[in-house]
């Protein structure tokens, strides 16, 4: 079935109840928006858009950029939601990659314009592994791949995030997210379709829009960095997030710290899953057990998962309902990332209690080798987190004459460089501790608040070379 007719059939039998409520004090009716999808689903027939095209969105967050997501599933193309950020060179990348039929940069003036079209009351049918949507991952190495998402792996991870988060039609969900992401585009919009619930629709994370918006939500979803940012203003109040029923919090990893000084604020913990563009969500900590700082809960329903490579910790590996179906147009990059027996190697370290909880140490590829020996960062980065004058720390490996890599620690914070890297010793083996630590202001970070340590690992690569 159309994935489009399955979030349809959660909209609210009342069609005047609102799907968005805007900054400006209106709002957006479900049957306004069903209305509209019709109309902008005519408009991509009238302009020869046959099922299999791939649609190109990339302009700011709107209500127009839902309706044509909406409408692009609804005549059965793929759409292909492209971060208004990326320079021309990157656009050229993806739009000879994809080739879509059609690529639009207005999202309201396109939906302006299909106010004329005759309205496509129908919805295309399609089967379950037809192919819905193409997600570039933000790949820092080599070339973006886009991570094929079929109708029937969004439709299978929408219902079962709707069902453990215990949504319902009084639900209102803040979003403040962006809708290039899976984050945004899936997680948050799915679980509101699905049960006809109300969004306060925000462009973008502004601290005086989240705190007035949250008086009038139950839910909301965020990246670290929106809770940071939260904490940060005094604003923020127990009184502020008393009627909210649900944190939820994924993208990157949630630091102790946040989630301990979250809780001390509000009297709630923060909700942490895990997901990525091959899967959307992997795994959740449970709405109604207990939610631990550090873990990120246990696999959804239908997803297995393991650790690969025989031991305690190691890379993830997923099979499921909701796992991608291939790297676009790459063959040999989608053989190399699954296994023999249809496991997805994710990537991404981790390891998993004998109840099923997973704990995630990092990216396999930021694993650092020094002197042979293994050091996984968030180990020395959780020692770092926890001393005196260090808000966060982000832990690389730099090139090093003697060592191969040398752990190097790129602090936000201040203090005594010997100290620190003493105190660490105390808690680590030596080879662990960092060799150098240097104090920053900010982490670079992605749109979704990951700390790019790529970005690090170029800036501080002579550190050791010439010490
Ligand atoms: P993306 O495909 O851009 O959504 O990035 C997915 C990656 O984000 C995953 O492979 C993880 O490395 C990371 N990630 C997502 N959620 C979490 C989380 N809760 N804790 C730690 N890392 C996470």
């Amino acid at each position: 079935m159309n994935l489009y007719d399955r979030l349809a059939a959660g909209f609210p039998p009342d069609r005047n109840r609102p799907a968005f409520r805007l900054g400006d004090g209106s709002a957006v009716t479900y049957g306004a928006l069903e209305a509209s999808v019709g109309q902008v689903a005519g408009q991509l027939i009238a302009k020869e858009v046959r099922p299999g095209d791939r649609v190109a969105l990339q302009a700011e967050k709107s209500v127009a950029g839902v309706t044509i997501y909406l409408a692009t599933l609804k005549v059965g193309a793929v759409f292909l939601p492209l971060n208004a950020a990326y320079t021309p060179a990157e656009v050229d990348y993806f739009a000879a990659d994809a080739e879509p039929a059609l690529f639009i940069t207005d999202a309201e003036a396109f939906v302006a314009e299909a106010a004329s079209a005759a309205p496509l009351s129908s919805t295309v049918a399609r089967a379950a592994d037809d192919l819905a949507a193409i997600i570039y991952t933000s790949g820092t190495t080599g070339r973006s791949k886009g991570a094929m998402l079929s109708h029937g792996a969004l439709a299978a991870n929408a219902v079962a995030l709707h069902e453990i988060w215990g949504f319902t039609p009084d639900d209102v969900l803040l979003h403040a997210l962006p809708i290039f992401h899976v984050h945004g585009l899936f997680v948050a919009l799915h679980c509101a379709f699905l049960s006809g619930a109300a969004m306060v629709w925000l462009p973008r994370f502004d601290d005086a829009q989240v705190l007035a918006g949250l008086a009038k939500s139950t839910v909301m979803m965020g990246v670290p960095t929106f809770y940071t940012r939260l904490l940060a203003n005094p604003g923020f109040t127990r009184e502020r997030a008393a009627h909210m029923r649900l944190f939820v919090c994924g993208s990157a990893p949630l630091l102790d710290s946040t989630f301990a000084e979250f809780e001390e604020r509000t009297g709630q913990r923060i909700l942490e899953r895990y997901g990525m563009s091959e899967a959307v969500i992997i795994t959740s900590n449970p709405l109604d057990g207990e939610r631990i700082a550090g873990s990120v809960g246990y696999p959804l329903p239908g997803v297995e998962l393991r650790i690969g490579g025989g031991g305690d910790t190691g890379v993830i590996e997923i099979r499921g309902p909701s796992v991608f179906s291939a790297y676009w147009r790459m063959p040999k990059k989608t053989a190399e990332e699954f296994t023999a027996d249809g496991f997805f190697i994710t990537g991404d370290v981790g390891r998993q209690d004998p109840d099923g909880r997973v704990w995630i140490s990092g990216r396999a590829k930021d694993l650092i080798i020094t002197g042979g020996y293994n050091v996984y960062p968030k180990e020395v980065e959780l020692v770092l987190d926890a001393l005196p004058g260090v808000t966060e720390s982000a832990v690389i490996g730099a090139p090093h004459r003697d060592f191969g890599e040398g752990v190097l620690a790129v602090v936000i914070g201040q203090g005594d460089e010997a100290a620190l890297i003493a105190a660490c010793r105390e808690r680590l083996a030596a080879y662990k501790a960092p060799k150098r630590i240097v104090f920053v202001d900010d982490l670079p970070r992605n749109a979704m608040g990951k700390v790019q340590k790529n970005l690090l690992r170029e800036r501080y690569t002579d550190l050791f070379k010439v010490g």
